[in-house]
């Protein structure tokens, strides 16, 4: 028989509701029994879900009320010492590290959070101490959440996060050196105790995460496995499934151990099928093999017929009783279920499957190779019909944006001339100061912006009502852009919910959800727009808004937009062409925007492109210089279509470029807008190196905070920046848009920030 197994679930419920209890929780509203009364209902309510649906391999430990990898961090007593001085409970320190702590003189900031891998979940990064030791925590986590699932009748595979993965995602704290993988030895002994105290509570099989298999590894990283498994293995211990996931591991198989050691492996066969030869050629005669077929991080009905062929060749290799039918990933990266969408166009609904639609077809999978197509000949039906009615749907088969897509040529991915002849149009165009200054594009979306726009989306007042106010804002912010003198304009972005929904719901060819909820961070969830079909743009998206702010201001006005990359990114992208396609048909239309704003006498363009780094494949190499290219030449496209009097900028959240700088220059904006405050002036000394020759706004001041730096303070940074950059190639800006901030700290911030600039300019 091939079972089915899921590695993991997500943990937020249907309506975001361990969001909702951890926030009462923080806020003092519910109780810490609540809190954890609500967590076991939500395990109890997802084992419930998998069962029933006949999943043969539940997970358990997936369950986090922060995260999982902070978890671990908390279950192996990797606690600095700042959070475990105070005597805080062991849940309220598991929040401290998570979110920082500023109660009952009490000042402790959170540890670092970072993406976890390419999704956009974050995880709580272990910090280590040079005189780092490990212990078991009391009554462990896994064997907690085994013992309540078991209580409940329902057997687990706990998943636990190998001790490889665990030390290499780690750092070594604020002032410390310590390596974390040479803190291996010290760590393996606890991890035996974890195994063994799981194997008492009756485990069998363990999911022992190490997705950092997909990573180029240090030497020292790639060791480590070995050695770290032997001593993982044993009778007196679990069997040990290792599961790795968002890649290929084909470059790290020979430092996997021997068979003996390992029950089982488990590869994500959606991202990378073609691994499953190298990987069955390196499988030991008993070695089970794992198949994710199920996408964990996508929205897609999965394909039945292409996944039941790749299960199906699994089995001509190893035997039927060696392979599993698995979820590519944990399902923690798609919303829970489509059930819960009453407004969705049947049509499109039809090719979604969530958390729990991805559950039930583990198992029909797994039925159809077991007991053979017949088993499950109703679903199979359905499940090519939904795919076949999406590849001929009108949505997927646009023959305008195919035509388009099919001129598209090299000319249309350059300006008309080299930035120099551009640069001396502009200057004569635009006549802007040295040092001049302007913002990234939001100005402070106020608690009145977002009640007008309920209001409008509710239709409690007319469009003609709430465009009026959408102009009294812009009006605003002209007029306070006057008093602060600056030079270069912006609109303030009131009339947009999200950068990329903005855009989402002005093109064809996207779908928005209700309650379609991923965890990005903690209680933070973020609901991404799904691309469905050939995206078009059936009218302007910005050019009403910023062809009336031109209208009032006196100064140059930029015109705003979200970059190909950032839209494909921020949102579930189709999974039936590639994403560089996608991202050609989003240039293409954000072309024609561009030209329209510089028609209607916009003659600066910012397209944001904060997400083009996030973007990044896990590996360099090849496949990392392919999705550079296809990127740059997204944004290129996407830029190109204007005279050259007419100045391109971009705008950047970060200033570490050092691993893929290329491609930040070959974009070949005018002028780049970057965050630089919170970072090292160092780090402009790439613009240096490769004598850049455009021009650069380094953020000169913090917007996440809402401390108003001091015109000294200012000045002091941009005498920094002069260091690295050519007085006519700087310009002085903050670090990003300014909408989560309140009015009356921008407006003191600005006033000096502008002072600063003044003076630098009356210096020159
Ligand atoms: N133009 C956007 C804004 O100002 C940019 C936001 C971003 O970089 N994330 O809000
Ligand atoms: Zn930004």
């Amino acid at each position: 028989m091939v079972a089915s197994s899921v590695l993991g679930f997500p943990r937020q419920g249907v309506l975001r509701d361990l969001k909702k209890a951890t926030e009462a929780y923080w806020a003092g509203k519910i109780s810490q029994s609540d809190l954890l009364a609500e967590g076991k209902r939500l395990r109890l309510a997802h084992w419930k879900i998998m069962k029933d649906a006949g999943v043969d391999i539940i997970p358990s430990n997936d369950f986090a009320y922060y995260d999982h990898v902070l978890d671990h961090i908390q279950l192996f007593n990797a606690i600095p010492d700042r959070y475990s001085k105070h005597g805080l409970d062991t849940i309220d320190q598991y929040f401290a590290m998570g979110r920082g702590h500023q109660k009952d003189g009490i000042d402790v900031p959170s540890l670092e959070m970072v993406k976890w891998f390419d999704s956009n979940y974050h995880y709580v990064k272990p910090t280590f101490q040079d005189n780092q030791t490990f212990k078991l925590a009391d009554d462990p986590k896994p064997v907690r959440h085994f013992l309540e699932a078991k209580e409940a009748g329902i057997t687990t595979r706990p998943v636990i996060l190998g001790p490889v993965s665990f030390l290499h995602l780690g750092k070594a704290d604020r002032g410390q050196s310590v390596q974390p993988i040479d803190l291996l030895d010290k760590l393996l002994p606890v991890y035996v105790e974890l195994l063994e105290a799981l194997k008492k509570a009756g485990v069998e099989d363990v999911q022992i995460d190490e997705p950092i298999l997909v990573f180029d590894l240090p030497p020292k990283v790639k060791e480590a496995f070995k050695p770290a498994y032997e001593k993982l293995s044993g009778d007196f211990l679990p069997r040990l499934l290792l599961a790795t996931y968002f890649g290929d591991i084909v470059h790290n198989l020979d430092v996997l151990p021997s068979i003996q050691h390992l029950y089982g492996l488990h590869i994500d066969l959606v991202r990378n099928p073609e691994q499953l030869e190298s990987i069955v050629s390196q499988l030991g005669p008993q070695q089970i093999l794992s198949a994710g077929v199920v996408d964990g991080r996508n929205i897609w009905k999965t394909n039945f017929k292409r996944a039941i062929e790749i299960v199906e060749s699994t089995i001509q290799k190893v035997g039927k009783e060696r392979v599993i039918v698995a979820t590519s990933s944990s399902l923690l990266h798609v919303p829970h279920t489509l059930d819960s969408e009453k407004k969705l166009d049947p049509e499109v609904k039809d090719w979604f499957a969530f958390a729990v639609q991805k559950v039930s077809e583990v198992v029909v999978i797994a039925k159809a190779v077991t007991e053979g197509p017949a088993a499950v000949r109703e679903e199979l039906e359905a499940n090519a019909k939904s795919m076949a009615a999406r590849a001929s749907s009108k949505r997927t088969n646009n023959q305008s944006v195919k035509d388009r897509l099919a001129k598209v040529n090299d000319e249309m991915h350059n300006r008309q001339s080299p930035f120099p002849e551009r640069h001396s149009q502009q200057k004569e165009h635009l006549k802007l100061p040295t040092f001049p200054t302007t913002t990234i594009g939001s100005f402070p979306q106020t608690s009145e912006i977002r009640i007008q726009r309920n209001k409008f989306t509710k239709g409690e007042i007319t469009e003609e009502e709430y465009n009026k106010f959408i102009e009294n804002e812009i009006d605003q912010v002209i007029k306070i852009q006057d008093e602060l003198d600056l030079d270069v304009y912006v609109h303030g972005e009131p009339e947009r919910n999200d950068m990329v929904q903005y855009f989402g719901e002005r093109l064809d060819g996207y779908v928005f959800t209700t309650h379609a909820w991923v965890q990005s961070y903690g209680s933070r969830c973020v609901r991404p727009p799904i691309i469905v079909g050939d995206i078009s743009r059936p009218a302007p998206m910005t050019v009403k808004e910023s062809k009336y702010a031109a209208s009032k201001s006196k100064k140059p006005m930029k015109g705003m937009l979200t970059g190909p990359i950032t839209c494909l990114r921020w949102s579930f992208p189709r999974d039936d062409i590639h994403q560089s396609v996608q991202a050609q048909q989003l240039a293409l239309a954000l072309r024609d925007e561009v030209v329209d704003l510089e028609s209607a006498g916009i003659y600066v363009i910012q397209v944001d492109e904060p997400a083009l780094r996030e973007g990044l494949p896990l590996r360099t190499g090849r496949e990392r210089e392919n999705y550079l290219s296809w990127a740059v030449d997204a944004f290129k496209l996407a830029t190109s279509g204007v005279k050259d009097s007419t100045q391109i900028h971009s705008h950047f959240c970060y200033s570490e470029f050092q691993d893929f700088f290329h491609a930040i220059a070959a974009l070949d904006a005018d002028v780049l807008s970057i965050e630089n405050s919170k970072s090292d002036a160092k780090l402009l000394q790439v613009f240096v190196d490769t004598a850049y020759p455009r021009h650069i706004g380094p953020g000169v001041y913090d917007i996440h905070s809402p401390r108003v730096p001091s015109e000294q303070e200012m000045k002091d940074r941009v005498a920094e920046m002069r260091r690295y950059l050519r007085p006519d190639q700087l310009w002085i800006n903050p670090d990003c848009g300014l909408k989560t901030r309140q009015w009356k700290e921008t407006k003191e911030a600005l006033t000096n920030m502008v002072n600063a600039a003044k003076f630098y300019r009356e210096k020159t």
